[in-house]
């Protein structure tokens, strides 16, 4: 026989957020009322530390078996109070949460019909709490090392904190050269540092090191297994190291724990944008152009030493009719950057720089535009809507947008600032590892603000431009984050696995397959012996789609099942 269950009910005021919308009391009241519940409780901040002792006392004074806690999102918070109901003595997967601030007290107005709404919402959490089963949290080995896609300055610092800290880190760089788009660069802003004084050493640091192995001219064409434990097959030629790798159909096939996506960006192509002559007039070149003719110090056109060089802001980006609405955020202290080394090298030129707003943020950043001003560079407000020839010279025409009417600049020399794109192997590597793409085509990290380093998927990190536009230290800052995250199972020699996965009653299976295609993450495979459906857990995100996918009904999410599920929806519609 089993024994009836020990409830103990939790309601938060979350401030008052919920307090000031939702009658607290009357719906602890209420929850006393419930079935099986032995003790309901209100506080101020469940989440605080004096609200995690209630639960954790109660547990252990009242001989609790299950908990719930109405208060906000379970996104933020679920982790919280399921370590403090294990610290109670609770099976952490007898814990319930009822969501009384998004879906209640954010959306409503009125008290009364709020408060019935939370108390309705309380006997749900308390009716799917009956049904919940104890889970074992497990745990799987973790293969040490790390694949760092891509040997950009981005995979560069990752590879190297990965290797600092003794484990093998493998670099497979598409190019034949390491430093991906910086290597292009002649000075970074703001301290108009020549790139040569500081990348050659990263290069030769990454080369020398014991730890690291280098694939260049090489490509990942293959990754198979999950987070702690990933076969990941790479073509093309190796540089340095032997360590973790066999050869298996002409391709390394390397075993690591985690992988890093380094793969950087594209420029963007001006020839998009044929009013600005691109391709057509010598006068037009690129901030990447331009960057090689200031190395060379040599900005002549034709033979012709410029006097009017001007820069157009934000080609290619800012533009919904590109596809481009994002920010590329460099390139407003690109071209900052560039008109000041114009203004030394060419002290007589007129510079001006075309610009819809300035965006100089960063630290040094608007003390940076400051000094191009300073420096003789005109900054005017304006849309450039066409260029032409005109002689030697060419001609814009410029909508001036502060004296709202159209005006025509002669340069000698336009210097289009053109803003990254994704990559045109995107999709490729999307596929290969199933991550996501946010609306712009970047990777889309985990969550913006808390796992911005994260992927969907477990054990899979992004580092640099292929999450999105950002200058040199903020690529530096992602980088060492995805190193250092990958490194946690690494150095904990182990990672949890959820519990809340779907497992298959072999009796009821009939092995169609069809929870095989609807998985997304690839985890029900059949098996060849018994022709029934086996998941891997580690795979299993619990998605539940393969379960109402089954004609058979063999699969069951666990933690979400179905009589689970009705108890709360035969409570709310009670
Ligand atoms: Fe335009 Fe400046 Fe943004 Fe580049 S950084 S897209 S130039 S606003
Ligand atoms: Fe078996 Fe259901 Fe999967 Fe078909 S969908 S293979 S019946 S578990
Ligand atoms: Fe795949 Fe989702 Fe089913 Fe898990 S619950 S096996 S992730 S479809």
């Amino acid at each position: 026989m089993t024994s009836r269950p020990r409830i103990g009910v939790y309601i938060c005021h979350c401030g008052t957020n919920i307090a000031a919308t939702v009658d607290v009391e009357a719906v602890t009241e209420f929850a006393q009322t419930l079935p099986g519940v032995v003790v309901a409780r209100q506080y101020t901040y469940m989440c605080s530390e004096p609200g995690q002792a209630l639960i954790k006392e109660d547990g252990r004074k009242l001989g609790l078996d299950r908990v719930v806690v109405a208060s906000c999102s379970p996104r933020m918070h679920e982790p919280t109070f399921r370590a403090a109901s294990q610290e109670g003595g609770v099976n952490p997967y007898r814990f319930e949460m009822a969501n009384i601030r998004e879906q209640c007290s954010w959306v409503h107005q009125d008290r009364g019909e709020a408060t019935e709404k939370a108390k309705a919402l309380v006997a749900a959490a308390v009716a799917k709490a009956i049904r919940l089963e104890p889970l074992e949290e497990r745990e799987v080995g973790v293969t040490p090392g790390v694949v760092v896609i891509g040997g950009g300055v981005a995979g560069l610092v990752a590879a190297l904190d990965v290797a600092n800290a003794g484990f093998p880190a493998y670099i497979v760089e598409k190019s034949d050269h390491l430093g991906g788009r910086v290597a292009e660069l002649n000075r970074t802003f703001p301290e108009l540092e020549p790139v040569s004084e500081w990348l050659p050493a990263l290069i030769e640091r990454v080369q020398a090191h014991p730890n690291i192995t280098l694939f260049l001219k090489a490509q990942v064409v293959g990754v198979e297994g999950y987070v702690g434990s990933f076969e990941v097959a790479v073509t093309g030629s190796r540089g340095t190291g032997e360590q973790g790798s066999r050869e298996q159909g002409g391709a390394h096939v390397l075993s690591v724990g985690a992988i890093i996506v380094a793969t950087g960006y594209n420029v963007f192509d001006p020839h998009a944008k044929p009013e600005f002559g691109y391709g057509r007039y010598p006068q037009v070149i690129t901030t990447l152009e331009m960057e090689r003719r200031l190395a060379e110090g040599d900005l002549a056109v034709d033979g012709r030493v410029p006097q009017e060089v001007v820069f157009i802001k934000c080609v290619g980006s800012r533009d919904v009719r590109l596809g481009h609405s994002y920010c590329s955020r460099v390139c407003c202290q690109v071209s900052g950057k560039q008109a000041q080394l114009v203004r030394q090298l060419l002290p007589e030129s007129r510079v001006t720089v075309f610009y819809i707003d300035v965006r100089a943020f960063g630290k040094r950043g608007e003390e940076f535009y400051d000094e191009a001003r300073r420096a003789g560079v005109r900054y005017r407000r304006g849309n450039v809507s066409e260029i032409y020839r005109r002689g030697d010279r060419v001609v814009l025409r410029v909508e001036d947008t502060l004296l709202r009417k159209t005006v025509e600049q002669e340069a000698d020399l336009v210097v289009l600032a053109v803003g990254m794109e994704p990559r045109e192997d995107v999709d490729d590597v999307a596929a290969l590892l199933k991550l996501p793409r946010s609306a712009d085509g970047f990777f889309l990290e985990a969550h913006p603000k808390l796992r911005p380093v994260d992927t969907a998927v477990d054990g899979v990190f992004l580092a640099g431009c292929c999450q999105g536009p950002k200058d040199i230290p903020d690529t530096v800052a992602q980088a060492k984050a995805a190193a250092a995250s990958a490194l946690i199972p690494l150095l904990r020699g182990t990672v949890p696995i959820i519990s809340e996965t779907a497992v298959v009653d072999s009796d009821l299976c009939a092995g169609c397959g069809m929870c095989v295609e609807v998985c997304p993450f690839d985890a029900p495979a059949l098996d060849p012996l018994w022709g029934v459906s086996r998941v891997n857990a580690v795979l299993c995100k619990g998605c539940g789609a393969c379960a109402v996918t089954c004609p058979s009904k063999a699969i069951r999410v666990q933690h979400f099942t179905p009589d689970q599920i009705l108890a709360q929806v035969d409570a709310l519609v009670e």
